[in-house]
């Protein structure tokens, strides 16, 4: 009875470490970084992109109540052997066929969220709702801020397979928290631009963070070598030592991707004048 109780206490415990993508500061500082970007044309004032940067932490916090929610955030997509192969399915239909829907769904499900959430917040343009644009803004800097967490975009997303569990946790909380005030300060200018492709893009992304994987499951190695398996502070500072320009890079582009997918959805609304 012990054991049991100990095994579901462990479950609900690594449960509620995965469920944040970057932790509330770490899709905070992508969505405020974003606000940055945003053309001055699209008129949103401080006050709204406060609101949609204060508000990207929602859909995990939604996950609590929805359990449909969680499948969003994710995708294991070195699950799939088309993957290992180089080639990427998009389709999820396609998908779908090949490998059951319930596993497609278990395996997660985020590029299609996010290209739904997308059309959502064209939709939200068209009919200059403000209530909707603020909802599916903050929806999609939160899934795009996923999208760009490597260990969102992998089966072995807690070093579970590999003998290093709670990476996850270690990585996008522990050591981001720590190097916070670093991360601020590395903030990129660049330009948002109109993307033709979604759902392409959106897997560009997703593929681009995979690649990562083995890179910082290599830095935690490394890491907890040096420290003979304690997590303290010497462990934070190398780890941090191996990953902080992957880092910064996936948080800058985050935040370029996601201003780039709402002035797309801006203009492909077309560019509604509205008040904020
Ligand atoms: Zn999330």
């Amino acid at each position: 009875m012990k054991k049991i109780f100990s095994t579901s206490l462990l479950f609900l415990l690594i449960s509620s470490l995965i469920v944040y993508g970057w932790g509330d500061k770490g899709h905070k500082t992508i969505a405020a970084f974003a606000m940055k970007l945003l053309p001055a044309e699209m008129k949103f004032t401080d006050q709204f992109k406060s609101a949609i940067t204060d508000h990207s932490v929602d859909p995990d916090n939604r996950k609590r109540d929805d359990k449909s929610e969680g499948p969003k955030h994710f995708i294991d997509i070195d699950y799939y052997k088309e993957f290992t192969d180089g080639i990427v399915i998009m389709s999820r239909d396609s998908l779908n066929k090949l490998y059951d829907e319930k596993v497609v769904t278990k395996e997660g499900i985020l590029p299609w969220a996010t290209e739904e959430t997308f059309f959502r917040l064209i939709k939200a343009f068209k009919e200059k709702n403000k209530d909707n644009v603020l909802l599916y803004a903050s929806d999609l800097a939160h899934y795009v801020a996923d999208g760009h967490q490597p260990l969102h975009a992998t089966v072995n997303y807690n070093g579970q397979l590999t003998s290093q569990k709670g990476i996850h946790f270690r990585y996008e909380s522990d050591m981001f928290d720590k190097y916070l005030n670093v991360i601020q300060n590395c903030y990129e200018e660049n330009k948002p631009y109109y993307v033709q492709y979604i759902k392409d893009y959106i897997f560009d992304y997703i593929v681009e963070a995979n690649d990562y994987v083995e890179m910082i499951l290599s830095a935690d190695n490394y890491a907890s070598g040096k420290t003979d398996g304690k997590f303290d502070k010497e462990y934070y500072r190398l780890l941090w030592f191996k990953t902080k320009y992957v880092t910064i890079n996936e948080i800058n582009s985050a935040a370029l991707c996601l201003s780039s997918l709402i002035y797309t959805a801006w203009v492909d609304a077309g560019k509604p004048v509205m008040e904020y």
